[in-house]
């Protein structure tokens, strides 16, 4: 298993980066082609026993299960407060 970026949604800020090097698993990396894109390794992830980046994602949905293209980044608090 493991996560993938949906670049649709992704704003490229690096966060999950800075994440999964803190945590020297370094599944995220910048892409030569194209050009500094922020992707993920298949085979490096070790989603589900870590979903550290997550946490820090800060665009709803950019983080996505691979295999499914579920998206697994809960949105931000304000959505879930009564409007
Ligand atoms: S789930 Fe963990 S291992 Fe996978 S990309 Fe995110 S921080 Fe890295
Ligand atoms: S933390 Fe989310 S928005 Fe930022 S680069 Fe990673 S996938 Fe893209």
């Amino acid at each position: 298993m493991s996560l993938k970026v949906d670049h649709a949604r992704c704003t490229q800020c690096r966060m999950c980066y800075i994440v999964c090097r803190e945590l020297d698993i370094n599944a995220v990396y910048v892409a030569l082609d194209p050009l500094h894109r922020i992707e993920i390794d298949l085979n490096a992830c070790t989603y589900p026993g870590c979903t550290a980046c997550l946490m820090y994602c800060p665009a709803e949905g950019s983080i996505v299960e691979a295999a499914t293209g579920r998206s697994v980044v809960p949105p931000p608090p304000d959505a879930w407060q009564a409007g």
